[in-house]
């Protein structure tokens, strides 16, 4: 079976999960190349729903977290958006096909940070590859300290578990009626997955699941 199939074949086990329902995102875990965004040894498990080994001790998740994050975030073509965690670049990739999507009269972008410098050649390098390096900025650095120089994003994900008290900064640089999905809890693999809509000053939080990725490192995260 060639990769095409195979991403076929997984987009429709995950709609038979319920985990994927919406047709734009369906559409883009159906274009986006899985298997170009990792390590070369690891080609023949891309397709399969689990977490794959991206370099530096991190890992790309699960499609199915990638499907889950781009449905409760709501994304819609002309939204900013900023990722925490670049890591291989493929969600960066998935959130570029939903907010510019090719014709595009209305596109949109996505920022992403990544505190490994290796990781960051890595994704840049994948996402020329794949036709997404106009639509996507890579930065290195500390995401827990958000990118000011963007804000206000109307979404921002977080693909590594905070700790309890959200970063202050990605809060604020929330746009009004954005909305922000993160993980947070302990750093021990035990976290929920929040969806947290902003109202003016105010805050509505819904906890969605229980979920586990790795820690997320920085000024308002763990220490390392
Ligand atoms: N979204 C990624 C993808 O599509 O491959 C998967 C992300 S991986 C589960 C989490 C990433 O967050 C790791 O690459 C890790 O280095 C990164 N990370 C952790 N703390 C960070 C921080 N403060 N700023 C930026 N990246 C951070």
């Amino acid at each position: 079976m060639n990769f095409e199939d195979k991403r076929k074949q997984l987009v429709e086990s995950l709609s038979k999960r319920g985990v994927l329902n919406k047709k734009e995102v369906i559409k883009a875990m159906l274009t986006v190349p899985r298997h170009l965004f990792i390590p070369r040894d690891a080609e023949s498990s891309a397709y399969m729903d689990t977490p794959l080994s991206i370099g530096c001790n991190q890992t790309i998740s699960a499609p199915h977290m990638n499907a889950m994050m781009c449905e409760y975030l709501e994304l819609k073509e002309g939204d900013k958006v900023l990722e925490i965690g670049t890591g291989s670049g493929y969600h960066a990739a998935l959130c570029a096909e939903l907010v510019a999507p090719k014709d595009s009269n209305d596109p949109g972008h996505v920022y992403t940070i990544e505190r490994h410098e290796k990781l960051v050649e890595n994704a840049r390098v994948s996402l020329k590859e794949t036709g997404y390096v106009d639509k996507v900025t890579v930065i290195h650095g500390d995401g827990t300290m958000g990118y000011p120089q963007e804000a206000p994003y109307d979404k921002i994900l977080v693909t590594a578990a905070s700790p309890k008290k959200i970063p202050p900064p990605l809060r604020e640089q929330l746009k009004e009626g954005g909305i922000l999905c993160i993980p947070a809890g302990s750093m021990g693999y035990s976290q929920d997955l929040y969806v947290i809509r902003r109202q003016g000053d105010h805050f509505e939080s819904n906890k969605i699941t229980g979920v586990r990725f790795v820690p997320l490192i920085g000024k308002y995260g763990f220490n390392p």
